[in-house]
């Protein structure tokens, strides 16, 4: 049997049984980060990213704007969990040959991204490799009543999502801003039941709400918001780098939500969360109910 197939998420499957974790751990694989025990009321979140040269950017890509994604994809993981990020360390493997300039680049990206976020950079490893590759560990805090896992969305809650949805391959993979305002605003001010960061798709990652929260959902077509550079619809709710938030609370909540939103970028109300039995819906335009399942971006 080879990885490509049984896919990205079963092997995770895998690799996370027969872990024992102290009583420190209080989430440990299967969220947007592993949250550990830190003071009476803050917890601290700890996540990490790799990028790799051909599959998450390209050589010609701007070398500063590799650096910028390598942290952006961490802390839109942090994000997720309604933290904020503190310190990170990065690996990075470099070929030989490859411009002094160019890992100077790399580097700026990556140390201007830190200190727009206020994020210490204390650490890291560096070695000699074909093609280019970047790791970031960040560790971040969490207050305790702020914490969102992917696990609490209920029958009922709304689900939204922040941004625009796909296309994001022809450029904005490269460029986003990770949400983090966004999320500490929802956090602080609002009961979300559950979070996550769209990095494998739409439908993979509302997936993984789904059914960390043991839930269905409805969702509606027409609202959900596909930008400009999507090439479908079906490909925007599939591929994968939005870095977008997609979020549940219950309708109470949504509805002060909608009229307390103080930022440019929108949200939107782009489905119902059911009971597992009701499944996983997608209301088309037309207003045909038909099964969806959260295929995403497929990593092997
Ligand atoms: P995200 O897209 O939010 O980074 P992933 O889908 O990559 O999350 O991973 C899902 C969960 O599996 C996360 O909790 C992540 O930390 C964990 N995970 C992924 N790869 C590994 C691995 N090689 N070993 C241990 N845990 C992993
Ligand atoms: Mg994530």
């Amino acid at each position: 049997m080879k990885l490509r197939q049984i896919g990205e998420f079963n092997l995770i499957d895998r690799i996370s049984k027969g872990i024992r974790l102290s009583r420190d751990t209080i989430k440990g694989i299967g969220d947007d980060a592993g949250v550990l025990r830190y003071t009476k009321d803050r917890f601290l979140v700890f996540t990490t990213d790799m990028l790799l040269e051909d599959r998450h950017f390209y050589r010609k890509d701007k070398p500063y704007l590799i650096g910028r994604k390598a942290l952006c994809v961490n802390i839109s993981d942090i994000a997720a969990m309604g933290g904020v990020p503190k310190y990170a360390v990065v690996s990075i493997g470099l070929p030989g040959s490859l411009d002094v300039k160019y890992a100077d680049e790399l580097y700026r990206g990556i140390k201007d991204t830190a200190k727009k976020y206020h994020i210490d950079l204390v650490g890291g490893d560096t070695i000699c490799s074909e093609r280019i590759i970047i790791n970031i560990a960040l560790l971040g805090e969490v207050e305790k009543h702020r914490l969102v896992l992917r696990s609490g969305a209920k029958n009922g809650d709304d689900i939204f999502v922040t941004g625009k949805i796909g296309g994001s391959f022809k450029g904005r993979h490269l460029s986003f801003t990770p949400r983090i305002k966004e999320a500490r605003f929802l956090t602080g001010n609002f009961n979300v039941h559950s979070m996550i960061d769209v990095s494998d798709g739409l439908m993979a990652d509302l997936g993984h709400i789904l059914k960390m929260s043991k839930t269905g959902a409805v969702l509606f077509e027409k609202n959900i918001p596909i930008s400009k550079d999507a090439e479908n619809f079906e490909s925007a709710i599939r591929d994968g780098e939005d870095f977008e938030l997609v979020f549940t609370l219950s309708r109470k909540e949504a509805l002060r939500l909608i009229k307390l939103w103080p930022f440019k970028t929108n949200i939107s109300r782009i489905g119902k969360i059911l009971n597992i039995e009701e499944g996983f819906y997608l209301e088309t335009k037309d207003k045909v109910l038909r099964r969806i399942t959260s295929k995403g971006f497929v990593h092997f």
